[in-house]
């Protein structure tokens, strides 16, 4: 006990560093998607998470987007419990048998105009899940995909940029399904 108080005197903090210098880029991107948010929507972006049968891969960087590094909250972009509160599912996985049923009822249950957004090459065409018999299909093949963002997994920055391409053309899909 005294050793390990002796050492922790002595090194310095095991905690990670500060955020990298490209933290102004992280910060000019959110701000963009906040702008388009706000011009789109009249307010702040609400995401419900579904996950259909992922890996976990991909969940970890969606969840790293609320971590202290990128802190998405700041710029009013809010991970939501229910669908019933949401604009945009974020969908990750492939979806298996298992899952398409709640992907179609929490899909039902998300309020119009909404958006979905396949993450990662699973939800795209299945990725390395593809021919499983535990799967039903990617993503576009139970719901209608507004966007998909490929990586496996796609990394914080990469979903930032796809939310604000998603934002972008968000007049075009309305447009369609009016
Ligand atoms: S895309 Fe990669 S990280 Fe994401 S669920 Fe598939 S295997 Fe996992």
């Amino acid at each position: 006990m005294r050793q390990t108080l002796f050492e922790s005197l002595i090194h310095g903090p095991l905690t990670e560093a500060a955020p990298a210098p490209d933290e102004a880029a992280l910060v000019e991107l959110a701000e963009s998607v906040k702008r388009a948010a706000r011009a789109k929507l009249g307010r702040s972006l609400s995401i419900r998470q579904v996950d259909a049968g992922s890996c976990n891969g991909c969940e970890l960087e969606i969840h790293a987007l609320n971590n202290a590094f990128y802190d998405l909250e700041r710029f009013g972009l809010h991970f939501v419990a229910s669908p019933r509160h949401a604009d945009v599912l974020l969908v990750t996985g492939p979806v298996t048998r298992n899952m398409r049923e709640a992907l179609l009822r929490t899909y039902n249950a998300t309020p119009d105009p909404k958006w979905v957004v396949a993450v990662g090459a699973c939800a795209a065409d299945c990725g390395v899940f593809a021919g499983s018999y535990a799967v039903a299909g990617g993503v576009k093949d139970i719901i209608p995909v507004d966007l998909h963002i490929r990586g496996c997994p796609p990394t914080p920055t990469e979903l930032l940029k796809g939310l604000l391409a998603l934002l972008h053309q968000a007049n075009d899909v309305a447009g369609r399904r009016a």
